[in-house]
């Protein structure tokens, strides 16, 4: 893992950015071999004797392939690998840089049938990703591909072992939330030129992408004065203007991985109410980063940002979950919610996001992405969280 604990906080937009090139260079390459044996050692305890995985996050986690189409099937002594003519080429070297050994068939789909179907002959439990697989696709598979054999519904066998991450996805997570800071230090004195709300998401992710990003980890919400009381609003023409919060969530992707930052800007001066959302959320946020250690459990990280909101009298303006991991999605395992029951573990990256929204007065929501570290955690996104413009 990068260690940047000792690393100062930059704040000069030049500064900002030259950590965010220093962390995209510092990327090394992963190898993925050991993660299906990982998947493999599940087997058993999920009730079946392979498994077929057809989500596309996971194909990439256990093997470095990034394309848009592909099968693969874990066996107790090999992996198959199937995708179709437009990704031939590049599976062969993702795989080979993964350090991947697969039986891979490339072709149309009923090559690809006809080779799942060959390697999972004579297998009596077959794992399906249930959370994947459409109705459609199980009763095809069910009446057709797999007729003679048991089909097990399996549910987070390789999602679940996402949540902790290896160093080098943090190392990845990392760079994307340092991306996403640079972005903001460079465009943030915009904010004082009335920009519209959509002008000033494109200019986010321009910055994004120029600093390095491949992408954006989702579609940036910029949401101002009355908009901000929706908290997933998408931008509009709507212009920024003096007495307004502006909500700012937004994230870059490194290498597949998302980064997920939000932070809430006041252009001019707060109404007392304003000023009085500002400090209860950022209270609320600081308490909920606080929280998060080893040990401690996802639903206890929302009980302390919920109660320092509910004791401002705002507990029905703040209608979301405290948080979510991130990682390849940009939502995944664990929710930091009312009832999450995961326990963190050194590792894990999750968000942090309270928020409180009410009509007339715009919203308010702070959010930083951290990894649990070992007595604690490390914030990964580190934009300043003060509210002025610049
Ligand atoms: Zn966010
Ligand atoms: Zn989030």
């Amino acid at each position: 893992m990068t260690d940047t604990t000792d690393d100062p906080i930059a704040t000069s937009p030049r500064d900002v950015a030259d950590r965010a090139s220093r962390l995209l260079a510092a990327l090394e390459p992963m190898h993925q071999a050991d993660r299906i044996d990982r998947v493999r050692a599940r087997l058993a305890d999920a009730g079946c004797d392979a498994l077929v995985v057809t989500k596309l996050e996971n194909i990439r986690w256990l093997t470095g392939f990034t394309g848009s189409a592909a099968l693969v099937v874990v066996l107790e002594d090999r992996l198959v690998f199937t995708t179709d003519g437009r990704y031939g080429e590049q599976s062969e070297h993702q795989l080979e840089a993964a350090g991947v050994e697969a039986a891979r068939t490339v072709a149309g789909g009923e090559g690809q049938r006809q080779a799942i179907v060959d390697a999972l002959d004579g297998i009596g439990r077959i794992g399906l990703e249930a959370d994947d697989v459409s109705w459609s696709r199980q009763r095809r598979w069910e009446g057709d591909w797999f007729a003679d054999a048991e089909l097990v519904a399996t549910e987070g066998l390789v999602d679940a072992l996402r949540v902790v991450k290896e160093p080098g996805e943090i190392d990845r997570i990392e760079a994307a939330c340092a991306v996403a800071d640079a972005a903001l230090a460079a465009v943030r004195p915009r904010l004082a030129e009335e920009p519209r709300e959509v002008d000033f998401a494109l200019e986010l992710d321009f910055a994004m992408r120029r600093l390095g990003a491949q992408g954006t980890s989702f579609d940036t919400i910029v949401a101002a004065g009355p908009n901000g009381a929706m908290a997933h609003h998408q931008p509009d023409e709507r212009r920024i203007t003096e007495g307004d919060l502006v909500v700012l969530d937004f994230g870059a992707l490194v290498d597949g991985y998302c980064s997920d930052m939000t932070r809430t800007i006041m252009v001019g001066d707060a109404s007392p109410t304003q000023q009085r959302m500002l400090d209860v959320v950022a209270e609320s946020q600081a308490a909920g980063v606080a929280e998060v250690a080893p040990g401690t459990l996802t639903g206890d990280v929302d009980r302390v940002c919920r109660d320092i909101i509910e004791a401002a009298g705002w507990g029905d303006a703040f209608m979301h979950s405290t948080g979510h991991g991130v990682g390849l999605e940009i939502h995944e395992q664990p929710a930091v919610a009312a009832k999450g029951t995961v326990t963190l573990e050194p590792g894990a990256v999750v968000t942090v996001e309270p928020g409180v929204y009410l009509p007339g007065h715009g919203g308010v929501r702070i959010e930083d992405t951290v990894v649990v570290t070992a007595d604690g955690c490390r914030a990964l996104t580190r934009a300043p969280k003060t509210t002025a413009v610049a």
